[in-house]
């Protein structure tokens, strides 16, 4: 086996990642050593780049949608097997005993880890991950079309679950969250109604493609209201908009982990029982939830694929807006 690995590192926010050669992590008794076969790019990459998450581990290796194979076991670790597929998600370590872990709520556990922010994540040929936090994955399939299921499929998923069974759900944003929900949401017989940056064509023609039951600008009026609004951009303004757009007793969910500002709004807006609140990361049964319910839907991720060395073009094009779906890094590309 290898003995060292290239990786991209972060040294300090606003940095450029620099393509590094490091030695390959050693086997912890709780680990599974993986040999990276894809590992996604998503906005959280951008706002740790970025300097907007608190407290990160630097230097870093980033990337939290992972899809490798299981190179090495360590001593303490059951039901993994050698070269077994596996992903790994945000969510990489929790403390298992405060409050929120006691009632299944470890997605804000006090003391979690996540992935790529305070623990090396897969922008690398290979990466340590504890195994009570990986998934199975499917043996079969393109690992780069999985990868994005790991943190655009889980977050959206469970952002989807908090707007409970809304029947008609706008979704704000149509990037890699969106178009994988919007599969769920066809497959389970409800509404999506995509909402893009205004003049964003190509997202409204992607959003139609996959069934939406209408896709325009977030300038625009849905022609109902909807029963739930999932916000994936980073935009604060985008909350009142949403709240606008809602029938009462509906929900806007915030799905991201950092938004700009949301200004001030009347208070009729929220006025008739509608609801704002928040999705924080996920927990392990999200996503064997979700993961199950892949196959059945079947969800397909349209995704740019990237090398390794490139990730700063990659974040680059994902801040601008540049593809349809998800940007993926592929590792020996
Ligand atoms: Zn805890
Ligand atoms: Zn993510």
């Amino acid at each position: 086996m290898k003995t060292t690995m290239r990786a991209m590192i972060l040294d300090r926010p606003a940095a450029a990642l620099r393509l590094a050669e490091l030695p390959v992590p050693t086997l912890q008794p709780n680990t599974l050593l993986i040999k990276v076969e894809a590992c996604g790019v998503c906005r959280t990459d951008l706002h740790l780049v970025d300097g907007e998450l608190p407290d990160p581990l630097l230097p870093i290796i980033p990337g939290h949608e992972i899809v490798g194979r299981v190179s090495a076991i360590g001593s303490a670790v059951k039901g993994f097997r050698s070269g077994q597929r596996v992903g790994v998600p945000w969510l990489g370590w929790t403390c298992g005993t405060c409050s929120y872990c006691a009632r299944d709520q470890e997605n804000l556990c006090d003391q979690a880890r996540f992935t790529g922010y305070q623990i090396h994540g897969g922008y690398a040929e290979y990466t340590l991950a504890d195994a009570r936090y990986c998934f199975p994955l499917p043996e079969a399939g393109d690992a780069a079309e999985l990868a994005p299921l790991l943190c655009a499929g889980l977050i959206g998923y469970r952002a989807l679950r908090l707007a409970g069974d809304a029947k008609r759900v706008g979704l704000y944003g149509f990037g890699a969250a969106a178009h994988i929900i919007a599969q769920v949401l066809k497959f389970q017989g409800r509404e999506f109604h995509a909402f893009t940056r205004p003049g964003d064509f190509a997202s409204q023609d992607f959003a139609a493609r996959l069934g939406a039951d209408w896709a325009g600008s977030s300038e625009q009026e849905p022609p109902e209201k909807l029963d739930a609004a999932l916000i994936f951009a980073p935009a604060g303004a985008l909350v009142p908009v949403a709240l606008g757009h809602l029938a009462k007793g509906g929900s806007v969910v915030c799905a991201g982990i950092h938004m700009s500002d949301i200004p001030a709004f009347p208070y009729h807006l929220l006025w008739g029982e509608r609801q704002i609140r928040s999705v924080a990361n996920l927990t392990r049964r999200d996503g064997e939830e979700f993961l199950a319910l892949v196959p059945q839907v079947p969800i397909r991720t349209e995704v740019r694929r990237f090398t390794l060395a490139q990730a700063n073009e990659a974040l680059l094009q994902l801040r601008r807006g540049e593809f349809q779906g998800a940007a993926v890094l592929v590792m020996g590309s």
